[in-house]
């Protein structure tokens, strides 16, 4: 198996480096948990993307909420990425950051009457809409603020994206999306609407892809739409194929996204729709790989049928495991010789479903540093204070060199919303 991650991430004389700095070395100056990510790695995931969209009219808008953090935003913004958010706190996230509302998608399935407003204020690029209730309310609201919502349909083109259940949306028995087959009357009802302005049409099949093929599928059920709707007098200016592009955290081979890119071009061209406006949402793709979650082994509690290797990292510092049942890679920052043996890696917290990986053959003595491998996405963004644990502190490796860009929570942090009873 190559190293996920790699070429960023490789060993140098045994040490384990992260854009050529050494992972042990950081674990220690910054302490643990620390999550560290390449800004190369993530700017180089885009220019993959790009290099297939040159010469298009195209907008690559990072779906944030596989890591929000200011300083990856930033990096994006700078890049001249869009970004797809979910909530109005994402939103203020990216202003917060640089980036322009112009080039901001607002997706969710639940979007309030506050955060539809906040988003016309701010003047986003458009609402991906996912039901008739959330159109008429979205009119309404336009039409109080007086102004014209931009929409585009979130379709659910019933195809299956060949990934976790819990990451496949483009099912028909998935909350997301409009069904395909009422796509067509949600469109005249959307343009029959006082507050709204049609611009497109959008789909997100799921996450972790490793298929080019479900994507060509939802792109043709999209495109016969398109045609449909167009029928009707109703332009479309772009065609939105949402993220979910997957990366490698075991042996898994995606396309590249440059591949993908070709491919879905090809399609649209031969339908002829090659003058329209391409977006896309892609959020693990360009920062999963690009991160690692650095841990400390605390105790080593070698038993009958299973060994258990306690770290100071938990299921409220990366979920993945413990939610999804998900398999990362975890390496020794500085491997020591001697016999392997079987680990269980698990955490502090009280639950036994509080592991990070299972039955991994490793040398290990406390006090020594783990990774967590392909961790830069759906990493940080779904920590919590779970048996009030202060979250990690974040490291961007900017040409090389690392700077902190999210302190260590404080406990003091996690109670200043609290008050004690008079
Ligand atoms: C989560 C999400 C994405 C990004 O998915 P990835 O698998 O991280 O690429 C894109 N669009 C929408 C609407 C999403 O909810």
């Amino acid at each position: 198996m190559s190293l996920p991650g790699a070429p960023y991430l490789a060993r140098h004389g045994g040490d384990l480096q992260l854009d050529g700095c050494s992972l042990d070395a950081l674990a220690r100056e910054f302490g643990t948990p620390l999550y560290v990510y390449s800004q190369r790695a993530m700017l180089d995931a885009v220019a993959s993307y790009r290099r297939a969209l040159a010469g298009r009219p195209h907008l690559i808008c990072y779906a944030m909420k596989a890591n929000p953090s200011l300083a990856v935003l930033q990096t994006f913004a700078q890049a001249g990425c869009g970004f797809d958010i979910v909530s109005a706190g994402e939103l203020e996230r990216v202003l917060a950051a640089g980036g322009e509302a112009s080039r901001v998608v607002f997706s969710g399935v639940g979007k309030t009457r506050a955060e539809m407003r906040r988003a016309l204020q701010a003047g986003v690029r458009c609402f991906n809409v996912e039901s008739h209730g959330e159109l008429d309310l979205l009119s309404q609201v336009a039409v109080a603020e007086g102004r014209t919502a931009p929409v585009s349909l979130r379709i659910n083109p019933d195809v299956d994206a060949g990934t976790h259940p819990y990451i496949s949306t483009g099912l028909k028995d998935n909350k997301f999306g409009i069904a395909h087959d009422e796509a067509l009357a949600s469109y005249r009802h959307a343009a029959s609407l006082p507050g709204l302005q049609v611009v497109g049409i959008d789909c997100h099949i799921g996450s972790q892809i490793t298929q080019v093929e479900p994507y060509l599928d939802a792109l043709d059920r999209l495109l016969d739409l398109v045609e449909a709707v167009e029928a009707e007098g109703i332009a479309l200016q772009h065609i939105d194929v949402g993220g979910g592009l997957g990366i490698q955290y075991a042996t898994e081979a995606p396309p590249q996204a440059d591949e993908l890119v070709t491919r879905l071009l090809q399609r649209i061209d031969a339908r002829g729709h090659g003058h329209r406006e391409l977006l896309m949402e892609p959020g693990r793709s360009l920062v999963g790989n690009a991160g690692v979650l650095l841990t400390e082994v605390l105790y080593l509690k070698p038993g009958a049928t299973k060994n258990f290797c306690i770290v100071d990292a938990a299921m409220n510092d990366l979920m993945r495991p413990a939610m999804y049942e998900a398999w990362m890679a975890i390496e020794a920052c500085r491997p020591r010789g001697g016999t392997a043996a079987a680990w269980d890696v698990v955490g502090p917290v009280c639950e036994s479903g509080d592991w990070l990986g299972r039955g991994r053959e490793l040398v290990l003595q406390p006090g020594d540093m783990l990774a967590v491998l392909s961790a830069g996405a759906y990493g940080m963004s779904m920590a919590s204070n779970y048996n009030s644990r202060a979250r990690a502190a974040e490291i961007l490796l900017v040409d090389g060199r690392p700077v902190l860009v999210r302190e260590r929570e404080q406990i003091q942090d996690l109670m200043a919303r609290e008050r004690l009873l008079p």
